[in-house]
């Protein structure tokens, strides 16, 4: 029996699947006499709850670092909440109820609250307060709140994980974790990420799944439940070869990127969204060197507003923990459609109104996300770089933007912080003129991908032309060289932020070059950290 879901992390488990059942928290509405004893039983419960939430913070932080650990002190800040406590107090007082009911019913009000919330960070908050009143009324009752699996190591499947069941488990029992609801971008997506154990969401199983053998493919979203020999054979296979594979790179975690006679570069990851973040902290990436944001664009029916894009960039910075984090200004067009942006059609869209050009055009939209950027700028390292630049004007423009920007915010009383701006090298035409831009900017990321479309004139979206879409191109590699010099001249630093960036065969070249930045799929960080190493 196969199971098709949407895998989180990728890897192979193989073992038996136990279902995590809760405990049915049946709370029964019950009348009380003395309110104020029901009162006293609350506050001692909340004591009780902000302890345990202390010890999980604590052994998170120990366990999977201070991103995966943060949800437990936004649980004792819920815990905190004084709109949460005081619809607790107000049905006790009101209304004579025991203590259980009233936590179980404000449960249940905030978590509505929060789910019909159009901002999808906190829409996820739902579950959260679900999480915390849980525990709240397991320590009313008196009752262990610890999840558990049995003593052999399992594929835990279960309806959803609540970020504290997800840590509270034993890791060296977990194989895998499967839920048939959750999001990519829940917390406990985002720490079983970060615990190194594949992951599926989605999953329509069936009950009579339990205690039964099966494999997890990570990498193509399958339960499969009793497979066949032959097909175990392969799984067994591949999860050796993937086990050799990461435990040699395993070794590189925490290690510099430095050659042997002791020059050093940057390596960065690329991400998309939220949740790749746990992968970037994963493989021990030094920063965030390229995020494409238009994916937050691509994942709306309508434009994102400025709180939506405030709180994916403060998250990102956040769980990047000072780290730096380089977020790439909007670069919708060309292979990037989005529909409310009414678009026209073009002959040439790769050539056509895109990127920063959208940008100029319409400063309404680029504003906003601004906006966003410099507000989430106070809760990390926050660097912005612009896409598609051809000439010096675009970046006195963009500057003349950024400078109204930040006139507004100040003018507001929204604080900022230091921003360092850079552009993207991705067009024959900012190479020949880098000299000059160098002057304008902090930094330059070379887009390899775009580069060689439109050097070589050859669409990277043709499949045709596969076998002469050569990134390796001399005319690309000596672009490349261009770039960097003209940054060093004028004392700025030049990372590449393309696929090429990741071509470990390269990658000896590229440091020869000076290149100071090299930022890949978080996958590859490690793999290009040993080639360095062994320069
Ligand atoms: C590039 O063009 O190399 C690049 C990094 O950007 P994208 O692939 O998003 O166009
Ligand atoms: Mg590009």
């Amino acid at each position: 029996m196969v199971y098709e879901g949407k895998s989180v992390f990728s890897g192979i488990a193989i073992g038996k699947i136990a279902i995590l059942k809760k405990d049915n928290q049946s709370v029964k509405r019950t009348h009380v006499e003395n309110v104020e004893d029901e009162l006293k039983r609350v506050d001692v419960a909340r004591k009780e709850a902000a302890t345990q939430l202390q010890a999980l913070y604590q052994k998170a932080l120990q366990e999977v670092g201070e991103s995966g650990a943060m949800i437990f002190e936004v649980h004792q800040m819920m815990l905190e909440d004084q709109d949460y406590l005081d619809s607790i107090t107000n049905m006790i007082s009101s209304q004579h109820i025991n203590a259980e009911y009233a936590v179980a019913a404000t449960g249940d009000n905030f978590a509505q609250m929060f789910a019909a919330m159009d901002d999808d960070y906190l829409k996820e908050r739902a579950a959260d307060v679900k999480d915390i009143s849980e525990r709240l009324i397991s320590v009313l009752q008196g009752r262990d709140t610890s999840a558990g699996v049995g003593d052999e190591a399992t594929i835990v499947v279960a309806e959803d994980l609540a970020p504290s069941e997800t840590v509270q488990l034993d890791k060296s029992k977990v194989l895998a974790f499967v839920t048939r609801f959750g999001s990519s971008n829940s917390h406990t997506a985002i720490l079983a990420r970060t615990m190194n154990i594949p992951a599926l969401i989605s999953v329509d199983y069936q009950e009579e799944i339990n205690g039964k053998m099966a494999i997890v493919d990570g990498f193509a979203g399958k339960l499969i439940v009793e497979p066949e020999e032959a097909v175990l054979k392969e799984y067994e296979e591949k999860r050796r070869q993937e086990e050799e594979k990461r435990s040699l790179l395993q070794e590189l975690k925490g290690k510099e990127n430095v050659t042997t006679d002791g020059r050093r570069i940057n390596i960065y990851a690329n991400i998309g969204n939220v949740s790749d973040v746990a992968s970037v902290l994963q493989n021990d990436a030094g920063g965030i060197g390229l995020f494409r944001s238009e994916f937050i664009y691509l994942e709306k029916e309508t434009f994102p507003t400025e709180e939506e894009q405030f709180q994916v960039y403060k998250t990102v910075a956040e769980n990047m923990a000072g780290k730096k984090v380089i977020i790439r200004t909007l670069d919708i067009g060309a292979d990037k459609q989005v529909d409310y942006f009414g678009l026209d059609k073009e002959e040439n869209p790769a050539m056509g109104y895109r990127a920063i050009r959208i940008c100029l055009k319409q400063p309404d939209i680029f504003k906003t996300q601004l906006r966003a950027l410099f507000r989430a700028s106070i809760y990390g390292t926050i660097s912005i770089m612009y896409p598609m630049i051809i000439s010096v004007n675009e970046v006195r423009q963009i500057k003349a933007i950024v400078e109204e920007v930040k006139k507004e915010l100040t003018a507001e009383g929204i604080p900022f912080g230091e921003v360092e701006q850079g552009i993207m090298i991705e067009t024959p035409a900012a190479v020949m003129i880098s000299d000059l831009l160098a002057k304008e900017v902090d930094f330059f990321s070379i887009g390899t991908n775009d580069l060689t479309q439109y050097t070589l004139a050859i669409d990277r979206q043709n499949a045709k032309l596969d076998d002469i879409y050569d990134s390796h191109h001399e005319a690309v590699l000596r672009m490349i060289r261009m770039v960097v010099e003209n940054a060093h001249k004028e004392g700025i630093w030049a990372g590449i932020c393309g696929e090429l960036g990741a071509d470990t065969t390269l990658t000896e070249e590229f440091v020869n070059m000076g290149v100071d930045e090299l930022s890949v799929t978080p996958g590859f960080v490690l793999p290009v950290r040993k080639i360095v190493r062994e320069m």
